[in-house]
């Protein structure tokens, strides 16, 4: 073994967290290195949350244009360049992969790029990708390894080398039929975003809803919205073998409740669920446990079995979404401090951005049902927010939750127009304890989306 380099600060995995601790412990003055394999940033700028918003955005401009004459616009034959639409979301990726060696470079964090795996406690070999190997030493060391597209177990899928959201987003054609196995919220929208680009779109859910954490509700107003847009949706359906190769033709054999079918398509997307990337890389040999499922076993504090090793993002099993792996790089970076920041209690909202997009924050209806909390429950229709009407947009509902015996709100839940901006209105309330009276006696801005929040909350029943 060469002789290890000794850093203070050492990053496996360049995520949303790991980047964000590696520029803070740089600039702070200690001897920083990252080691990335691949994507400088992490996935959320290179393959996920960034680049398939970008391509969704150009999705939303598909179904605007192709719906001009609603607003009065005349317009001549539309068609769907999808090499253009590759083309502007790589423009965006180069300039956020810009931006980010900027902030190593202001930072000074060194940025090795190559496969590492553990040898021995907090040393890290690195086979970098422009050949030869480093051996790095970390006085403290930090894992951000993110996770995987799992392709399920069924006769005949990985043969068919279907897509993943990484190769969808880089499709540089229209599937003709674009058949997606998983209802979550990837799934769901890249099937819309195809779906409007001019694909046919089938999706095959194994579970008996879609978005199957939200209260049943939401999810049929979810598949009444993708339904409404042409896009066949399989509940409860269990994929029993497939035959052919994405790209060419595929059929898939699909058991449901109600009948038995073959369903033929030219592409797969799998959107099935995710693994951590822990296997492999000498965990082991660092002294690093791993949970059942394979993630990074952590405390509250995202320490790890192994001393001065942290865990941070996916790998650690926190909630999958670059929000939360920034929070977790504020916790690690708050512990090494010496303070004691825990991932306790956080207030987690997220968003999925189908259009329009689904929002919560808190808990849902089954969710209070199930954890035994009584509560009050407004709800709204879209339709009831004035500027719903002005931008033809009156699909969807409110909904928030309200403690049965007090003035505290538990939850909400936006399926509308600009639900994601929306949220933050009610995480903030929440966050500052505010009683519902404080939304629902607000003056709010007219005509906004947020502006909905006040005949919602004045619909919670009394106490
Ligand atoms: C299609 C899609 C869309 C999404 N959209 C959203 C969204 O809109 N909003 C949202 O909040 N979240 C979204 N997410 C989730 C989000 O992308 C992640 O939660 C987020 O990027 C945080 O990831 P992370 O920090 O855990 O790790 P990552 O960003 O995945 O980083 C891990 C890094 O570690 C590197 N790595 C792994 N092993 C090694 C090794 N041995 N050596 C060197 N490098 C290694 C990987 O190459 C990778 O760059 C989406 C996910 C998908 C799949």
């Amino acid at each position: 073994m060469s002789r290890p380099e000794r850093f203070e600060m050492l990053v496996l995995g360049s995520g949303e967290g790991g980047k964000f601790l590696a520029w803070h412990m740089a600039k702070s003055g200690h001897r920083t290195a990252v080691v990335e394999r691949k994507l400088i940033g992490g996935s959320c700028p290179n393959t996920n949350c960034l680049p398939s918003k970008n391509e969704i955005w150009s999705a939303k401009v598909a179904d605007l244009v192709h719906h001009a004459d609603r607003f009065g616009m005349v317009t001549g034959p539309v068609a769907t360049d999808v090499k253009r639409v590759l083309a502007r979301k790589r423009d965006m990726v180069d300039g956020l992969i810009a931006m980010h060696l900027d902030q190593y470079k202001a930072s000074g964090a060194e940025l090795i790029m190559g496969t590492g795996r553990f040898i021995a406690p907090k040393t890290v070999e690195v086979s970098l990708n422009n050949g030869g190997t480093r051996v790095l030493t970390g006085d403290r060391v930090a894992l951000n390894l993110g996770t995987y597209a799992t392709i399920p177990d069924i006769p005949g899928l990985a043969a068919a080398k279907p897509l993943t959201n990484v190769e969808a987003l880089e499709l540089d054609r229209l599937p003709d039929h674009l058949v997606v196995i998983g209802g979550g919220y990837v799934g769901l929208e890249l099937a819309q975003a195809y779906r409007r680009f001019g694909s046919r779109v089938t999706i095959v859910e194994a579970g008996p809803q879609l978005a199957g954490r939200e209260d049943p509700d939401v999810a049929a107003a979810i598949l009444e919205m993708l339904r409404d847009e042409g896009i066949a949706v399989h509940l409860g359906a269990k994929v029993l073998g497939v035959q052919g190769r994405s790209g060419e033709t595929v059929s898939l054999q699909l058991h449901t409740p109600l009948v038995d079918q073959t369903i033929e398509g030219s592409d797969i997307l799998v959107a099935a669920g995710r693994a951590p990337n822990t296997a492999g890389i000498g965990l082991n040999l660092a002294g690093v446990a791993l949970d059942p499922r394979g993630y990074v076993a952590v405390n509250d504090r995202l320490e790890t079995s192994a001393p001065d090793v942290w865990a941070i993002g996916e790998c650690a099993g926190s909630p999958q979404f670059t929000h939360v792996s920034f929070d977790d790089f504020r916790i690690v970076r708050d512990n090494l401090a010496g303070g004691d920041r825990t991932t306790r209690n956080r207030l987690v909202p997220y968003c999925m951005f189908t259009d329009p997009p689904l929002a919560r924050v808190g808990l849902s209806e089954a969710e209070a049902r199930h954890q035994g909390i009584a509560v009050r429950i407004a709800k709204l229709p879209i339709v009831a927010v004035l500027r719903s009407r002005t931008i033809s947009e009156t699909r969807g509902f409110m909904k928030a939750l309200v403690e049965a015996d007090s003035e505290r709100i538990l939850g909400f839940t936006m399926f509308g127009a600009d639900a994601g901006e929306v949220v933050a209105v009610v995480q903030t309330a929440m966050l500052a304890g505010m009683p519902y009276t404080g939304l629902r006696d607000a003056i709010i801005t007219h005509p906004t989306m947020a502006e909905g929040l006040v005949p919602l909350f004045a619909n919670a029943p009394a106490r």
